[in-house]
C-alpha cells in the first residue's frame, strides 16, 4: 500500500510541475471559470464540444498542487470523450473522493485519476480536487460564467 501511495503522490507531482493540456484553448466554444475560496484556487477552463463530444479541452489558473494536478489529470482523461462519457467519470471521481466508502470500489478503474483516493482523508482537500471537474460540469452544461465550492 505504501508503494502505491508513493506512486500516486509522485503522479501528483508531475501533473502539478508539468500540467498537461495547461493553456488557453483557440476555438473555445465553452468556458467556465471555477473558484474555491476555501484554498484560494482559480481555474478556468476551455472547451470545444463538438457534436457532444469533447474535441478538446484546457485550462488556465493557479492554486494548489492538488488542484492543478487535478485539473491536468482530469484535461486528460476527458479529452475525446462524449458529454455522457465525461459526467459519467466526474460521478465515479466523486464518488471515489467524497462519497460513502464503498469496499467493492476499485480506484484503480479510474486508472492514473486514482491518484487522488487518498484525497478523501483530507476534507479541505477534497474540494481542490473537484473543482476542475465542477467547473467542467459547468462549462459542458452551458451554466458557464462562475462557479464556487463555497
Ligand atoms: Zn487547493
Amino acid at each position: 500500500m505504501s508503494d502505491l501511495r508513493e506512486l500516486y503522490q509522485q503522479v501528483i507531482l508531475d501533473h502539478n510541475r508539468q500540467p498537461r493540456n495547461f493553456r488557453k484553448l483557440e476555438g473555445a466554444n465553452r468556458t467556465a471559470e471555477g473558484h474555491n475560496p476555501l484554498c484560494g484556487d482559480q481555474i478556468t477552463l476551455y472547451l470545444r464540444l463538438e457534436n457532444g463530444v469533447i474535441g478538446d479541452v484546457s485550462f488556465q489558473g493557479s492554486g494548489c498542487a492538488i488542484s492543478k494536478a487535478s485539473a491536468s489529470l482530469m484535461t486528460a482523461s476527458v479529452k475525446g470523450k462524449t458529454q455522457t462519457e465525461a459526467e459519467a467519470l466526474f460521478h465515479t471521481f466523486h464518488t471515489m473522493v467524497a462519497g460513502e466508502p464503498d469496499p467493492a470500489f476499485d480506484p484503480e478503474q479510474l486508472g492514473k485519476l486514482a491518484a487522488f483516493s487518498g484525497v478523501r482523508e483530507f476534507p479541505v482537500r477534497v474540494k481542490c480536487a473537484t473543482l476542475p471537474w465542477h467547473t467542467l460540469r459547468a462549462a459542458l452544461e452551458g451554466r458557464g460564467k462562475r462557479i464556487s465550492t463555497e
